[in-house]
């Protein structure tokens, strides 16, 4: 994702997925494959109030553009994200309770992101750009998802925090107003907002992989970023290259695959 507050970040390992339980959990609950992070700066509320004015401006300007809502791949998009739902929900106490939302925009340059309050948005021309097949569809709806679920707002926020004076009181508002013009904070953030990505490929494989679809089909989106290898210019780069995601997504597939078969045997 590339709009800005989307798609950051988190702090610890909270994406830890715990598969003992997998095919048990699978036949009669849905699996849980992460956990809510702790003792952060602000409530995941003020957050989520902070941010939500973003999808507000991403809705306004794919309306102002006439470029708001589905054309083509409206049933195929509301099917696949309508299958992550409740792994979503499933994950966290918080994750449980939030709106989830699906939008689909045309606006050029808008990929796919998600809020801290469950407001994902994808844009169909990236749908279309990519080819992308349900499998991989689902692992970008998932990834994105996973932003959500691990707090990763909140957790750039808070390390953004702890890299600042501590005398002075700071509200959510005031961090993004300093991350807008604090190159030096923006540079020194760069591992954190890597590491975010990081586990929501790793967390967004295994929701996608225990909602029924194919691990090795999904990770067919980043093997052709791998292959094209184009790391933008950019003065922060807030995602890891493309091939040391895959190389992660490969590590991860026996699990995914445990998931995917245990989805499977459940409906037979
Ligand atoms: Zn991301």
């Amino acid at each position: 994702m590339k709009t800005l507050p989307a798609c950051w970040m988190r702090m610890t390992l909270a994406c830890i997925a715990s598969l003992a339980s997998a095919g048990a959990a699978a036949a009669d609950r849905w699996a849980q494959l992460a956990y809510e992070p702790v003792a952060l700066a602000w409530s995941a509320g003020e957050v989520e109030r902070a941010t939500a004015g973003n999808f507000d401006d991403i809705v306004r300007r794919a309306k102002g553009q006439g470029q708001y809502g589905c054309e083509t791949s409206c049933e195929r998009v509301r099917r696949v994200f309508e299958r992550l739902v409740p792994l979503a929900r499933a994950q966290t106490p918080r994750a449980r309770h939030l709106p989830w939302t699906l939008t689909v925009v045309r606006t050029p340059g808008v990929e796919a992101l998600a809020l801290p309050g469950g407001q994902v948005v994808i844009s169909e021309a990236f749908i279309h750009e990519h080819k992308m097949p349900d499998t991989q569809l689902a692992f970008v709806l998932a990834h994105e998802m996973a932003h959500s679920i691990l707090e990763h707002e909140r957790q750039t926020l808070h390390f953004a925090r702890m890299l600042l004076r501590q005398d002075v009181p700071r509200s959510v508002a005031d961090m993004y107003v300093e991350m807008g013009y604090n190159f030096a904070l923006l540079s020194s953030l760069e591992p954190v907002m890597q590491q975010g990505e990081f586990e929501a490929d790793e967390l967004g494989l295994l929701l996608a992989s225990a909602a029924g679809y194919a691990p090795r089909d999904q990770i067919g989106f980043m093997a052709r970023q791998a292959v094209m290898d184009k790391t933008p210019r950019a003065l922060v780069h807030t995602h890891p290259p493309a091939r040391e995601r895959l190389a992660q997504l490969r590590a991860r597939l026996p699990l995914a695959q445990r998931l995917y078969a245990a989805h499977k045997a459940q409906r037979r």
